[in-house]
């Protein structure tokens, strides 16, 4: 039953945001750049929340604290580095960007499977927890994959994929969740006591994704009252985490 769970939010998370990006790309290129900051602005919230509300506690319900938040700074250098090497990439925005102008479409393409890779292990240990973590992290993944994957479209277009191969690619490097989950499902359901280690580098990772990549994009953009907006809308994203957690008591 929990594997039915997983499966669905990992798809949802991967193929369906493939999906989603593909219908968002459909939208007049004006409205796009109105809508993806508060896009982006709710996944922080979410990833940010799942992070501090979700997975930590339920990592040090686990497990001592100081091991637990130890693997959170372990993740933290890892993503840093990671990142250095072109590895790990989130940038959302649509046109020219430094990362878009380095990298390659097919690297972005082994960068995004090794992204979805871990993903969907990170919803397998969640779910594997409890059904309301498991849902909150689900969440998180789905809010921070749209704009991920709408990014993606336009480098992989940008470097000379024609659409339907954009799409292609775009899903099949995005199917890396699938076995991501399935491998953390099986060892953890082995293993058990590797539950909160992989509950604390989920953290790290979301903790990244927020902070380091998502933020940064956000600023320097807009007027007053957008930047108000999209604070609200972060707050949504906090918001849906806690409701989910509220259930977990
Ligand atoms: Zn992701």
């Amino acid at each position: 039953m929990t594997l039915l769970w997983v499966l669905g939010f990992v798809l949802l998370g991967s193929v369906g945001a493939v999906c989603g990006a593909g219908l968002f790309l459909l939208f007049p290129e004006r409205m796009r750049r109105v809508l993806i900051p508060y896009v982006i602005s709710y996944a922080t919230g979410t990833l940010l929340a799942a992070a501090l509300l979700g997975l930590l506690p339920e990592a040090m319900e686990q497990a001592a604290v100081e091991p637990v938040l130890a693997l959170v700074l372990a993740g933290l250098v890892v993503f840093f580095i990671l990142e250095r090497l072109m590895v790990w990439r989130h940038c959302h925005m649509e046109g020219p960007c430094e990362t878009h102008h380095n990298t390659a479409g097919y690297l972005i393409l082994v960068g995004d499977a090794l992204h979805n890779f871990v993903d969907g292990a990170v919803i397998a240990a969640a779910f594997l927890s409890s059904i309301p973590l498991g849902i909150a992290t689900g969440l998180a993944v789905i809010a921070h994959e749209l704009p991920q994957e709408v990014g993606d479209f336009g480098i992989l277009l940008d470097s000379g994929f024609g659409r339907s191969q954009a799409f292609l690619w775009n899903t099949l490097s995005a199917s890396a969740s699938v076995p991501g989950a399935l491998a953390a499902y099986v060892a953890l359901d082995q293993v058990e006591h590797l539950v909160p280690s992989v509950l604390a580098l989920s953290a790290a990772s979301f903790l990244y994704i927020g902070l380091a990549d998502l933020v940064p994009g956000l600023h320097g953009r807009i007027g007053a009252n957008a930047g108000l907006g999209q604070f609200g809308v972060m707050l949504l994203g906090v918001g849906t985490i806690a409701l989910f957690r509220l259930h977990h008591g």
